[in-house]
């Protein structure tokens, strides 16, 4: 167990091995994990927040990747922290995370592969604010400088998501498809300017944070879940549904992700 500082609280702490998703999606085996950022010899991860742009590449090549026998994951947040999300946000997410999967082998086969397809989420009896939390959460252990949402997820009441971001969610139909964490990434405009954003990928679950404070323009891109963040701790909606776009797991560009059809 290596000391360092905690990505959630900021403190300087033995860090924990944080499971990405949570080991009771049975996230629990050996993986090949890939990255697009650079290790450090200690198999620490690089402090640089853009280390490269991995767009154009086209494939998974040129990354790097580790065998990971505790299955996926990271080890970039403490005990305390780890346990807050633990107790609190893991369950709801783990109860969407199954039920997607489970209808995906139906519904999501279908529709696999379509590009521009999006796909209702039934949030009916899911707690919106603890599922978003959870996410975040793999966002801070996997890309650095984010310890503006310290307050957000150490308090689960807490709805105050910092304005600097924005999250995207999108369903990945092949179950079979790598898992990808990719710490922030800049997507180069060719006129200048740049967009700053970070992936994490886990099929049937893909999901996008985009760093307003480090871009210049942010896409129009479907699927923001961020409105998610100003529900009530507790809040079960009656009837809730998300729209979220298909994306093909082979398409190693997230910052297309989520486009509309027609506006490519
Ligand atoms: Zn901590």
């Amino acid at each position: 167990m290596s000391v360092g500082i905690c990505r959630i609280c900021g403190e300087r702490k033995p860090l924990t091995f944080e499971h990405i998703p949570p080991r009771a999606t049975g996230n629990d085996h050996t993986v090949k994990v890939y990255t697009a950022y650079r290790e450090h010899g200690d198999g620490g991860l690089n402090a640089d927040a853009i280390t490269r742009s991995m767009f154009g590449d086209g494939d998974l090549d040129d990354l790097k990747y580790r065998q990971s026998q505790r299955g996926m994951g990271v080890e970039t947040i403490c005990r305390d922290c780890n346990s807050y999300l633990g107790v609190n946000y893991v369950q709801p997410f783990v109860g969407l995370f199954d039920d997607v999967r489970q209808s995906a082998t139906n519904v999501l086969a279908e529709i696999g592969g379509r590009k521009g397809q999006a796909v209702g989420l039934d949030l009916r009896g899911f707690p919106p604010l603890a599922f978003f939390k959870q996410v975040v959460s793999n966002f801070c252990a996997t890309a650095d400088g984010m310890l503006d949402c310290k307050d957000f997820l150490l308090d689960r009441e807490n709805t105050d998501f910092p304005e600097r971001y924005r999250l995207h969610m999108f369903i990945v139909p092949d179950l079979g498809a790598y898992k990808l964490m990719t710490g922030w990434m800049a997507y180069l405009f060719k006129g200048g300017g740049a967009c700053c954003l970070a992936c994490v990928e886990y099929p049937p679950f893909g999901f996008v944070l985009y760093d307003r404070g480090r871009s210049s323009s942010l896409p129009d891109r479907a699927g923001d879940i961020t409105e998610l963040s100003r529900c009530p701790w507790g809040y079960r909606p009656e009837g809730m549904t998300l729209c979220l776009p298909v994306v093909d797991a082979g398409d190693r560009q997230p910052y297309l992700w989520g486009r509309y059809p027609d506006a490519v």
